[in-house]
């Protein structure tokens, strides 16, 4: 397999993974678009759908100077439609310079346009999920294909170019165990994910969740948090960063008997005389 499909799908992975960390989605639920609307409005992108009676033209990306739009053909089944949405995103988040990209069946060999394609379709069909739903959970073809809300076509392709990625010389058994699959003979694909498996999980694995997601989910549960549960509170230079990201913030310390605990806390939900009590009552309980 080519290292540029390595490539283009490794920064694909970065940003997914860290999202998929960061609010603990589900790998069995996955779908693309919890992803697709955090991208969308962290940038403010617009969504709409178009149609041109003369043209053939599956998506469209605007960037000027009312901002970025993405546009996808009204009429295209809904499975062609969310691919070429998480095309445009990968023109968007893979940095493409151009302020107008267009796709139609012509222009399917340019390069921005591969990159854009395997974006998609590891978007559409991350690794992790793809080995959770046929390893771990054992679903088959139709059923992944029917919840990831993609063709049965991107569904092959994407299966070969993933095997491909670990078994470069195994092209024929790789298509015979993907096409099996399709037939409902899962021993094949099995086999190939069982040995890789390890790896997988392993990339997926690096990511953890950062810093001020912990702090905002905490703070969004419960109002409050502290460094017993999250050490790096502590680390005062990270505070003017949280207070600037999260609406309402306040973050203090208190000290008892030689120890510290940095706490925050939503200035909403609790005073600060409450949240200076609870954090000290932790420490009393240390
Ligand atoms: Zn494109």
């Amino acid at each position: 397999m080519d290292e540029f499909y390595t490539r283009v799908s490794n920064v694909t992975k970065q940003k997914l993974y860290q999202y998929i960390k960061d609010n603990s989605t589900s790998l069995l639920d996955y779908n693309f678009r919890d992803f697709f609307h955090y991208c969308i409005q962290e940038n403010k992108i617009q969504v709409m759908s178009h149609h041109f009676t003369n043209h053939k033209i599956e998506g469209l990306t605007i960037i000027d100077q009312d901002g970025i739009s993405f546009s996808y053909e009204r009429d295209n089944p809904k499975s062609k439609q969310n691919f070429t949405l998480c095309h445009e995103l990968g023109h968007f988040i893979l940095n493409h310079s151009g302020t107008c990209f267009t796709e139609s069946v012509d222009n399917q060999e340019n390069v921005l346009e591969k990159e854009a394609n395997i974006f998609s379709a590891v978007v559409l069909m991350p690794n992790i999920v793809l080995l959770s739903k046929i390893y771990y959970s054992c679903e088959n073809f139709q059923k992944v294909q029917t919840s990831l809300e993609v063709s049965k076509q991107a569904l092959y392709f994407r299966l070969l170019d993933l095997l491909r990625e670990y078994f470069p010389d195994k092209e024929g058994q790789i298509k015979e165990a993907v096409e099996e699959y399709i037939e409902r003979n899962n021993a094949s694909i099995h086999n190939f994910f069982h040995t890789i498996k390890e790896k997988i999980i392993a990339e997926f694995n690096q990511y953890g969740p950062s810093l001020m997601n912990q702090i905002r989910n905490r703070i969004d549960e419960k109002g409050f948090v502290s460094s017993q549960e999250i050490p790096e509170l502590l680390y005062q230079e990270n505070w003017a960063n949280l207070k600037e990201n999260i609406k309402h913030l306040k973050i203090w310390l208190v000290y008892n008997k030689g120890k510290q605990r940095a706490y925050a806390w939503d200035s909403l939900k609790l005073s600060d005389e409450q949240a200076r009590k609870k954090a000290e009552l932790q420490l009393l309980l240390m």
